[in-house]
């Protein structure tokens, strides 16, 4: 087995390992492999071994890739997303992440076919971070459901800088909590880092890249 398929086998046994914990299947949660950077080899490699889902953060990056992989791989945007190329990125992606203001409703609203979406959320209230603060969720989400081309899947985050991913899971809960109260079905948060802990606190979507594809 190469090395690529050998860490998404270890990735998926601690996923189930994580969700068993909590009283979760494992197949509620869906792994993205974040393949960013990396050559479209290392991309075939984990076709090869299984996965279907890929996340990528560049637009001119993932155009060539996802014309050279196979049909059945679901795309998964989730880096920032300028609003100039918000309309080419949802007729390319089946489901963008990082939507958290009113300038990329308006290009998604004139894609040419439905597209998730997760609201990114800056849940740590940090200063140079992208997302949605918590205070001004609800107004966004109004503007979000009145968006006909775009269909409200969940809550985004990346989780803020911690010393141990323990110190992460307070960020995972109240995220949660957001979720849940405006009816989100889906929760993307945990990267290689703090994939477990985000498990146990309800991620439907974890993103991880360099555990499977090796450091960037
Ligand atoms: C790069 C990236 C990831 C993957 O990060 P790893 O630490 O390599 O797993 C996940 N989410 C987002 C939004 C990213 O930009």
């Amino acid at each position: 087995m190469g090395e690529i398929a050998t860490n998404l086998s270890a990735i998926q046994d601690r996923i189930a390992e994580a969700a068993t914990s909590v009283n979760r299947k494992p197949e509620e949660i869906t792994l993205i492999a974040v393949s960013k950077t990396v050559p479209l080899e290392g991309l075939f490699q984990a076709y090869e071994a299984g996965q279907r889902h890929f996340g990528e953060s560049r637009l001119q990056e993932a155009l060539p890739k996802i014309q050279a992989m196979p049909e059945d791989c679901v795309w998964h945007f989730i880096g920032p997303l300028q609003s100039n190329k918000a309309k080419a990125i949802g007729n390319l992606f089946h489901i963008i992440h990082t939507v958290y203001n009113e300038r990329q409703l308006k290009e998604i609203e004139k894609c040419s076919r439905q597209v998730d979406v997760f609201i990114e959320v800056n849940i740590g209230e940090e200063e140079q971070k992208a997302g949605i603060l918590l205070k001004d969720i609800d107004d966004f989400y109004q503007s979000l459901i009145h968006c006909k081309q775009a269909t409200f899947r969940g809550l985004m985050t990346i989780g803020p800088r911690v010393e141990s991913s323990e110190e992460s899971r307070r960020f995972f809960r109240a995220l949660k909590e957001q979720n849940a109260r405006l009816g989100g079905t889906c929760i993307s948060m945990g990267m290689s880092g703090d994939f477990d802990v985000a498990i146990q606190e309800g991620a439907t979507h974890v993103r991880v890249g360099s555990a499977i594809f090796g450091s960037r």
